[in-house]
């Protein structure tokens, strides 16, 4: 097959990788080929310019076997906590291997639910991961499943797949399924089933086709796969789902593999903006003039150009940024906490850390963060 042009030629992109492509069910170990396979595929990508974030699940699959619990029922949660403590040290073990043969570092992500959903972790887990896509790093995420309990799980990689694309700012997330699309009846038992090779919008009909939440929203099901697709394509990512089984499956997508594509109609970077400007403002920086003609050029916000900080509000919360005659110039997630802001306005970069007493972020709010 020769190479299509996708619709969407991402920059970054995450793939999610569930266990049953990583995990032999008779011997319960790693499927070393397909990982090798894939790690080829990463190294191309790589190779072409992109980064590539891979979400992997298997650390339960993995350690259950080693423990040797039972396979006939399910696990209890100290069990799961426990399996996936043994498994996902074999999981990040494997992924390091075959990545290393092509000279990729890899680094191990474990995140919770409140690493999205908390405003202060959810910047952090974005800037960690940002530090390490800038290094030629492919981070290998996983739900931190050792710690996780029910109420503050994503509890399936679907979802943490999604939010991870939308941290990072990712414009295609890969959904490596059982199946090559989202089908319009159960592919394996309505043979008139079609594919669906576009979808820009999730409507009920949409919805229609994952089934009813009995049936089909079991772990990796289609309903959680639509939930993702509505994350990613507000974060203005695109998803596609295909058939992840065959060994290379980045190389198959390329060549024009059957699948289904969610489209966003907006770019990572506007759909943040977006999100930015629409979220209720704690508080009030105003600055210089030198800091606003910095701002109109596309730079961060530092602590120098800073006279006064008003309103209570924590790092990750929404400020109004405004210059001297209380105009609005802009809006932005700041890095410091309100205590703090009034604590360093004015200084310079250099002077933060003395009289804060630990090394802070140089921008008061980046310009990643920042909505003009
Ligand atoms: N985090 C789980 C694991 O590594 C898998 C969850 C999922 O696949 O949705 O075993």
């Amino acid at each position: 097959m020769a190479a299509v042009t996708l619709p969407v030629e991402p920059g970054r992109l995450v793939v999610k990788i569930g266990s049953n492509l990583l995990v032999d069910p008779t011997t319960g170990t790693l499927r070393l080929d397909w990982l090798a396979g894939m790690a080829a595929d990463v190294a191309d990508e790589r190779g072409a310019g992109r980064d590539v974030i891979l979400v992997s699940s298997g650390a339960i699959a993995l350690g259950r076997r080693v423990l040797g619990f039972p396979t006939n029922r399910p696990l209890v949660l100290e069990e799961s906590q426990a399996a996936a403590a043994v498994g996902q040290i074999r999981l990040s073990r494997g992924w390091e291997a075959v990545l290393a043969e092509h000279g990729i570092v890899t680094a191990q992500v474990l995140l919770t639910l409140e690493d999205s959903s908390n405003r202060r972790r959810y910047l952090n887990s974005r800037a960690t991961l940002n530090a390490l896509l800038g290094r030629g790093v492919v981070p290998i995420v996983n739900e931190n499943d050792t710690v996780a309990t029910d109420e503050i799980r994503f509890g399936d990689n679907d979802r943490l797949s999604a939010q991870v694309a939308s941290m990072a700012g990712a414009d295609l997330l890969v959904m490596l399924s059982d199946f090559d699309g989202l089908f319009t009846g159960d592919p394996r038992r309505d043979h008139n089933a079609r594919r669906v090779d576009f979808v820009r919008e999730i409507t009920p009909e949409i919805e229609a086709m994952a089934g009813e939440a009995g049936s089909v929203a079991s772990k990796g099901g289609m309903r959680t796969k639509l939930m993702a697709a509505a994350t990613a394509m507000r974060s203005g990512s695109a998803m596609a789902i295909m058939d992840g089984s065959v060994n290379r499956p980045l190389t198959a997508l390329r060549n024009g593999a059957a699948c289904t594509w969610f489209l966003s109609d907006a770019d990572p970077a506007t759909a943040r903006k977006k999100w930015i400007a629409g979220m209720k403002i704690r508080g009030r920086l105003i600055i210089d003039s030198g800091a606003e003609m910095a701002l109109g050029n596309g730079n961060s916000l530092l602590p120098a150009g800073v006279v006064a900080v008003s309103g209570e509000f924590g790092r990750g919360d929404a400020v109004s940024v405004r210059n001297r005659d209380g105009r609005e110039v802009g809006r932005g997630l700041v890095s410091y906490s309100s205590a703090d802001a009034r604590l360093v306005l004015g200084l310079k970069s250099s002077e933060i850390k003395s009289r804060l007493g630990y090394p802070a972020r140089a921008a008061l709010v980046h310009r990643d963060d920042l909505v003009i």
